[in-house]
């Protein structure tokens, strides 16, 4: 399915390529990052940190940093969205970490560990 779809309570907009699992941690990026090449690629991904995201007026979203070497890939998963995207999250957390529908607050807390607390420098906003 080609089609972008855009939470209508956080307005993320899911690309329309997906990380997809392949085991325990590790994890590739389906998607054309070398528009030379615009095919997959698979990444390996080292680490992946879990944060609330808040927005004012709005449920919180999970945003997953995906830490692949020198590049960090971003998902919103709206754990606590409404609709579609609600039902995008339910899926996506069963297939990254298994079980059932999670609050974000709880969900934080079973990320993997940090290395450092602070921000890292990245493409998102
Ligand atoms: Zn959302």
């Amino acid at each position: 399915m080609l089609a972008t779809r855009v939470c209508p309570f956080c307005k993320y907009e899911w690309p329309a390529a997906e990380i997809t699992i392949e085991h325990d941690k590790l994890a590739a990026w389906e998607a054309p990052f070398d528009p030379e090449a615009n095919k997959p690629r698979k990444l390996t991904v080292t680490a992946w940190f879990f944060r609330k995201h808040e927005k004012p007026d709005k449920p919180p979203s999970l945003r997953v940093d995906f830490v692949c070497g020198m590049l960090t890939i971003s998902e919103w998963v709206c754990l606590e969205h409404e609709g579609f995207a609600r039902q995008k999250a339910t899926r996506w957390w069963s297939t990254f970490k298994g079980g059932g529908p999670i609050t974000v607050e709880r969900s934080t807390k079973l990320s993997s560990e940090p290395k450092s607390s602070g921000d890292q420098p990245g493409s998102w906003s």
